[in-house]
């Protein structure tokens, strides 16, 4: 066994109503609630809140799906004039990633611009206590010591990793998620399928990460159909929100590979949300793989119980169409012009080196070709 390192610092609270536990669990005595519109309008943002004890609260309910560069700008300086010593980051993977941020901007001066993409700049410590609190069963985002965001002047999507972007605490709680309709839950569900698997099969894959990730692609592969059709079942719900936590501590351990490097201009360039746009070239990625991890991948498919590669790739189509998730390029309106482009983005992610069979430009464009 090779040798390697595990680093998790996160406190997890997994439980029925464990925003109840906010009270005893902060810290400080001004609080910036951040979230989504639709987690404001709902009344989520003001219940969490609440939970908290804190009474100096400002909220900030803009974040956008795949949340830019400007809009962490914009929390952050809220954050400031309001001397924030608590963040929240209430919702998916948007509203947490941004709050890593803004969270560490509050004593870091100047723009995230400064520190992310071309930014010349290192984060300093964090002092605000940072809590992130999931709605959807996705991104694992509240586990990980990464955001990603979108710089809106250059249309570029980049994730960024931070040793103070991992969360003090991640709470937990699959009750959050029953209201996700069922294309969100299909989609998220399917982008924690792709942290697990890329895990497993990631150059920098270690035994815990192994174990982990073995354990999501069954439990998703168990539940992910039920929650799409029945999404107050509470088992599926639960079930999903244990896979989403758990390939979250795997992948942040081994970083993911090619299908999140093509997911990001999929998203930037088609409007594909993160979780399609990763699912969407999950099976023809699984094959790709497979010459490269021969050993590994049989052993996966013998303890899951398939035949062979070939019909492990098929399960996966037949699960992504029963839940509604598209499995054509096309369908994107990706054309074949279209192709030459998504390459030349998916190439610069530093991410793709992890793949375990080397990517090259003209494999990328034969196995997008394939799906198109
Ligand atoms: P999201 O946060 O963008 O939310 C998608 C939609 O779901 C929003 O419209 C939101 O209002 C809605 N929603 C959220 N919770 C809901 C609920 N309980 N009920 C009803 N609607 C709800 O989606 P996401 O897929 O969770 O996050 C995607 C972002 O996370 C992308 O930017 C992606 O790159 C990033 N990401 C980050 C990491 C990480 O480790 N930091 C990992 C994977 C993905």
């Amino acid at each position: 066994m090779n040798k390697f390192n595990y680093y998790m610092p996160t406190k997890l609270v997994f439980e029925d109503g464990a925003i109840q536990q906010l009270g005893e669990l902060v810290t400080g005595d001004s609080l910036l609630m951040m979230c989504d519109p639709f987690l404001y309008k709902n009344g989520m943002a003001e219940e969490v809140a609440k939970q908290t004890g804190i009474s100096n609260v400002v909220y900030f309910h803009e974040i956008e799906p795949n949340p830019s560069c400007q809009t962490v700008d914009k929390a952050t300086a809220l954050a400031r004039e309001n001397n924030v010593n608590v963040v929240i980051g209430l919702g998916g993977g948007s509203a947490m990633d941004a709050s890593k941020m803004v969270a560490c901007l509050i004593d870091n001066d100047g723009s995230i611009l400064d520190y992310y993409s071309s930014g010349d700049r290192e984060l300093e410590p964090r002092k605000a206590q940072l809590i992130c609190i999931p709605t959807t069963a996705g991104t694992g985002s509240e586990v990980t010591n990464i955001g990603v965001y979108t710089n809106k002047d250059t249309g570029i999507k980049m994730p960024f990793a931070s040793p103070y972007f991992w969360p003090d605490i991640a709470l937990v709680d699959a009750g959050l998620t029953h209201t996700l309709p069922a294309h969100i839950t299909a989609s998220t569900g399917m982008d924690a399928f792709t942290h697990a698997i890329e895990a497993y099969w990631s150059v920098n894959a270690n035994p815990i990460s192994d174990a982990l990730s073995i354990s999501v692609i069954r439990t998703i592969l168990d539940n992910i159909e039920t929650a799409v059709k029945d999404p107050t079942n509470v088992e599926a719900r639960k079930n999903m929100a244990f896979a989403s936590v758990t390939a979250g501590i795997s992948f942040s351990q081994t970083k993911t590979t090619a299908i999140h490097a093509v997911s990001f201009p999929l998203t930037v360039d088609f409007g594909a949300s993160h979780g399609l746009a990763c699912s969407i070239t999950l099976p023809a990625f699984t094959k790709f793989v497979y010459p490269g991890n021969v050993d590994k991948m049989d052993y996966l498919m013998n303890i899951l119980g398939y035949d062979s590669i070939d019909a492990f790739v098929e399960r996966l189509r037949s699960v992504m169409t029963n839940i509604g998730l598209q499995t054509q390029l096309s369908e994107l309106g990706v054309k074949e012009t279209d192709l030459d482009h998504i390459v030349d983005v998916s190439m610069k992610a530093a991410l793709i080196n992890f793949t375990p069979v080397k990517v090259t430009r003209e494999n990328l464009y034969t196995l997008l070709k394939s799906i198109l």
